[in-house]
């Protein structure tokens, strides 16, 4: 079934993890692409020249039509910070559209774990209204890596200890990475364990990255600059990455 919506999803093809603009906007080389579906999968490496993986985990209207112009205005917006790292700064109706872009991958991703995180009406209201759900965050950061052309789709789901105070809810956290823009999304709900019902909160993120990673969802009301006062390079990335579940709660 489609993520979206209740029609069948696609058999074969299906949405671009990479939207296919992509292809056009590079020139023809080759790119070390990394996959690693979440932190506890081993890395799988290999070099490409087209950015061609595909999930057919939504139907094909929801493909063609609203996710399509999603990702259009993501790629009007955005593509040359992506690309080359022009600056931007984010109002409240670019904010909504790039939280609502991370979102729809996220979402898409999350199909690679084990159970869907986000409930059906939440996808559901989602497509309708692109709506997203209460308690998601997102930050951004900009990657200044040693590659030309870097790409990342990761997420993971952490849980907080028994007897800590966020015991019984479950954090998920998704990191996507085009070019030099890095967004990431931090989104939670109740783990089902009876006795163990925390409120659902937002989680801070680690003081030391609020130079590096602003966060710009839910609406902060003023603009946010990117790129924000420090960048992230190679040997910050994957700390980014892995900022949420790593300190104890
Ligand atoms: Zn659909």
């Amino acid at each position: 079934m489609c993520v979206f919506c209740l029609s069948d999803a696609v058999e074969i093809g299906g949405e671009h993890i990479w939207d296919a603009w992509l292809n056009d906007a590079l020139p023809e080389m080759l790119y070390r692409a990394v996959e690693r579906p979440t932190l506890d999968s081993p890395a799988i490496e290999y070099d490409a020249n087209r950015f061609k993986m595909k999930l057919p985990v939504v139907c094909r209207a929801c493909n063609n039509e609203w996710m399509s112009a999603l990702s259009l205005k993501i790629k009007d917006r955005f593509s040359r910070s992506m690309l080359d790292g022009e600056p931007f700064s984010l109002g409240t109706k670019d904010g909504v559209i790039l939280a609502a872009f991370v979102f729809m991958k996220a979402a898409l991703m999350n199909q690679s774990l084990p159970g869907a995180f986000f409930t059906r009406d939440a996808r559901e209201r989602f497509r309708t209204d692109l709506i997203l759900p209460p308690f998601v965050q997102c930050w951004f950061t900009a990657y200044e890596g040693a590659a030309r052309m870097h790409t990342r789709s990761q997420s993971h789901i952490f849980s907080p200890n028994p007897g800590t105070r966020l015991y019984g809810l479950q954090f998920f956290c998704f990191n996507y990475i085009v070019g030099k823009l890095a967004l990431q999304l931090l989104a939670v709900r109740w783990k089902n364990i009876p006795g163990a019902r925390s409120a659902l909160i937002m989680l801070d993120a680690p003081k030391n990255w609020n130079l590096a990673a602003p966060r710009f969802w839910p609406d902060p009301g003023i603009f946010v600059s990117w790129p924000p006062p420090e960048c992230v390079g190679d040997n910050m990335i994957e700390l980014f990455v892995q900022r949420f579940g790593a300190f104890p709660y």
